[in-house]
C-alpha cells in the first residue's frame, strides 16, 4: 500500500460513492431534484410518468441555467398579487408538485388562505391518500380530494372530478406543472390561471392566465417569500400595479428568447 493511503477499511469520510460524486457535479442540484422525485414513485405520491414529464422541463431548465431569471420574478409578482386578491384562490397538487415542493405549497397556503386540493392526471385514490399524508407531514391541513359531486365537464375520464369546494367555485387557481387540456378547460370556465411551467411553448404556458418558467422547486419558494412580505397589505400600490401591469404574452416572449438566444 502507498505511504498515506488509508485501507480499505477505513474510509477518509463516511459520504459514499454516490454522495461525493455529486459534491462535485456541475448539475448537483438538478440531480438532487430528480432523486426526491423518484422517492417520490417508490413512496407511492408520483406516476412513472411523472418522471417523463420531469425529465423534459429539466432539459428546459438546462437551457434558461437553473436559475429563477427575470421574466419568472414578474409573473411570480403578479401570481401572488392575484392570489392574496382572490376571493376563493386554491392550490392544485399533483404527484410531482408533491414529490418536489410540499413543504413550500404548504407554506403558501397559509400564508395566502388558498386551500390545497389534490387532482391528478393519473387518478387512483391511493395516490390521493399518498399526496394527503405528504402534504399533512409537512403541516397540511383541510385538503380537498377530488369528488364525483363536482365536474369540470368539458373533460373526459377521472381528470374532470374536482372538489366542490374547491376548484369547482375558485375564482383564481394556482396549477403548477398542469396538463394542456385541463388548463384549457378550467380556463373555458371563466377562472384565473396561474401556473409553473419550465416550457413557455407549452400549451399550459400559453393557455394559463400567469405562467411562471422556473423550476417549481425555486418558484414555490420565492412565492412564499414574496406572499410574506405582503400578507396583510393586500391594497399595496406596488402588489395592485403588480396585478394590472402584468403582460403575459410579453413575458412568454421573454422566456421563449432566453431559451432560444441563451441570453
Ligand atoms: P402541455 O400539455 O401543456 O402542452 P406537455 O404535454 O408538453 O404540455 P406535460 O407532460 O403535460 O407536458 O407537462 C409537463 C410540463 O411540466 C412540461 O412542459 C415540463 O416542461 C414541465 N415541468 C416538468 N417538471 C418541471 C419542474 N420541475 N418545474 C417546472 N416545470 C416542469
Ligand atoms: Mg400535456
Amino acid at each position: 500500500m502507498a505511504e498515506g493511503a488509508n485501507p480499505a477499511s477505513q474510509p477518509e469520510s463516511d459520504q459514499t460513492d454516490a454522495e461525493t460524486t455529486l459534491d462535485s457535479h456541475p448539475r448537483r442540484e438538478s440531480l438532487l431534484i430528480r432523486e426526491r422525485l423518484v422517492e417520490g414513485v417508490r413512496s407511492g405520491i408520483t406516476s412513472e410518468h411523472g418522471l417523463i414529464a420531469h425529465g423534459r422541463g429539466e432539459a428546459f431548465d438546462y437551457l434558461i441555467g437553473e436559475r429563477t431569471r427575470e421574466f419568472a420574478e414578474t409573473a411570480i409578482r403578479a401570481a401572488v398579487g392575484t392570489l392574496l386578491l382572490a376571493e376563493r384562490p386554491i392550490i392544485s397538487v399533483n404527484g410531482n408538485a408533491a414529490a418536489l415542493a410540499s413543504r413550500d405549497l404548504v407554506r403558501l397556503s397559509e400564508v395566502t388562505g388558498a386551500r390545497l386540493e389534490i387532482n391528478l392526471f393519473h387518478h387512483s385514490e391511493e395516490r390521493v391518500s399518498a399526496i394527503e399524508q405528504h402534504l399533512v407531514k409537512f403541516g397540511g391541513t383541510n385538503i380537498l380530494r377530488p369528488s364525483k359531486d363536482a365536474v369540470i365537464s368539458t373533460l373526459s375520464t377521472d381528470r374532470r372530478y374536482v372538489n366542490p369546494e374547491g376548484i369547482a367555485i375558485a375564482d383564481v387557481i394556482f396549477v403548477p406543472l398542469e396538463d394542456g387540456d385541463r388548463c384549457a378547460a378550467l380556463r373555458a370556465t371563466g377562472k384565473s390561471v396561474i401556473t409553473v411551467d419550465l416550457n413557455p411553448l407549452s400549451r399550459t404556458s400559453r393557455d394559463a392566465s400567469i405562467t411562471i418558467v422556473d423550476n417549481i422547486v425555486r418558484a414555490v419558494r420565492r412565492m412564499v417569500k414574496r406572499a410574506t412580505e405582503l400578507r396583510g397589505v393586500e391594497n399595496d400600490p406596488l402588489l395592485v400595479a403588480d396585478v394590472k401591469q402584468y403582460d403575459h404574452a410579453e413575458i412568454l416572449q421573454a422566456a421563449e428568447k432566453a431559451l432560444r438566444t441563451g441570453l
